[in-house]
């Protein structure tokens, strides 16, 4: 498989030398030269496949001949070695738990699999590589968790000083070893814009080998894809293609779950279900893409206000607008409703969401309403307990918190502070 740059200007490239980069060096994101189509077989008896035999599938062909078979399923294996329940809510609801990882977020599985790609690829390098990764929240963590103690990698996190919530903090700063974390007097925008910056500067490059772990890395997009199939084979007996609601920040999640569809998965609609950050919401209104400044919600891992993994999407529907339409609702939820929803459902129907779930599950109600035929499942992506400082004053109730998690936030934090400046970025990476 090949990939090429959405903006065109860069030489195409495979899986190893599209994780390696990251971004592509015309600043596009790698985009895959065709989407395979998974044999129909699979979605038709998908019940009688296990979930490594089903996510090996799926990824194969977006690997090519870069991983041998035999490493590619362990990687696979170790990938998705938790449980990913879909547990019913309603009559009508269902939602997807895809927060029984290490970090008790969806973003395990992306991270995981990246850094056993990059592990594996940086075997045969001579130099050292160093992951780059900005995060509002749970990226952070997870790919700190799947990098750490790795081989010839050094990972540096950028996260916005004060915007993350504290169990978040504690994941991506307690480790050590392998793992920096820079504290920046920012917001994520500002995070990702220094991170841009730095994988652009040429002299920079040649001094070190940088990569980024963010979801626009493909090792950390594709591999999105699996749960969706996971979530069809718990579903599919039953019911007819399913509605999925995904709480949105920088659309790489949605994009693999559309990804998915196009290469057969049977799905009725997607909803990206977004906080107070509304650029998608309105482009689907107004077909006008308008970037803006993000602003701090309760479901922070999704406060970006230029989402990058949008461009993705549009090329799948090669930027016909219409046809996007037809597959693609998307709406703005405020911290009030986020709040509501979460106490509501809570006291309902005796299910706990977290704040970015119970955005999803806010917008899957309301498709629901005006298409009461139809059923779905919300993907929920954090465990409600990262988010307790916002969780137990809504239900009035403590939230048991995790054994793993106890004695993370036990843990003394080790973060350096910087000003949102390029410059000091680069100093750091000189410094490691
Ligand atoms: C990252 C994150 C999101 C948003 O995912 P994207 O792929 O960036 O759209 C949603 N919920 C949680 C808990 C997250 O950590």
């Amino acid at each position: 498989m090949q990939y090429f740059s959405t903006n065109h200007q860069s030489p195409k490239v495979d899986f190893k030398q599209a994780t390696i980069n990251g971004q592509a060096p015309d600043k596009g994101l790698y985009f895959p030269e065709q989407i395979p189509v998974l044999p129909k077989e699979i979605i038709e008896n998908i019940t009688s496949y296990s979930n490594e035999e089903i996510a090996f599938q799926v990824i194969k062909p977006y690997v090519g001949d870069a991983i041998p078979e035999v490493d590619l399923k362990r990687i696979v294996n170790e990938t998705i070695n938790f449980d990913i329940p879909l547990v019913k809510v309603t009559d009508a609801i269902y939602s997807l738990e895809l927060y029984h990882g290490p970090t008790l977020a969806f973003k395990d599985i992306g991270a995981r699999f990246m850094s056993r790609c990059l592990g594996y690829f940086v075997k045969n390098l001579s130099k050292k590589v160093t992951v780059l990764v900005a995060t509002s929240g749970d990226t952070g963590g997870a790919v700190a968790n799947g990098f750490y103690d790795v081989d010839g990698v050094d990972v540096v996190i950028l996260y916005p000083s004060g915007k993350v919530s504290s169990v978040q903090e504690k994941q991506l700063t307690t480790l050590g070893k392998n793992i920096h974390a820079l504290e920046v007097a920012g917001t994520f925008d500002d995070c990702q814009q220094m991170v841009k910056e730095v994988f652009t500067d040429e002299a920079l490059n040649e001094k070190l080998f940088l990569t980024s772990a963010n979801s626009i890395n493909v090792a950390r997009w594709l591999p999105q894809q699996f749960y969706y199939f996971f979530a069809y084979k718990q579903w599919a007996p039953k019911n007819n293609p399913p509605v999925i609601a995904v709480p949105s920040g920088n659309f790489g999640n949605i994009c693999a779950g559309i990804l998915a569809h196009v290469s057969g998965l049977p799905v009725k609609h997607f909803i990206a279900a977004c906080n107070a950050n509304n650029i998608v919401p309105n482009f689907m209104q107004t077909e006008k893409y308008e970037p803006k400044k993000a602003v701090a919600t309760i479901s922070n891992a999704m406060d970006v206000g230029n989402p990058s993994n949008f461009i993705r999407i549009l090329e799948i529907f090669q930027h016909q607008f219409v046809n996007l339409k037809k597959v693609l609702s998307s709406c703005s939820i405020s911290d009030q409703e986020t709040k509501d929803t979460l106490q509501k459902v809570y006291q309902t129907e005796r299910y706990l969401l977290d704040p970015h779930g119970a955005v999803g599950y806010l917008a899957l109600q309301r498709y629901l309403q005006n298409n009461p035929v139809e059923k779905g499942i919300v993907l929920e992506t954090a465990h409600p307990v990262k988010f307790y400082d916002v969780v137990e004053p809504v239900i009035g109730e403590v939230v048991p918190i995790p054994e793993s998690v106890q004695q993370q936030l036990l843990l003394e934090k080790k973060s350096t502070k910087i000003a949102a400046e390029v410059d000091l970025l680069k100093g750091f990476l000189l410094s490691l």
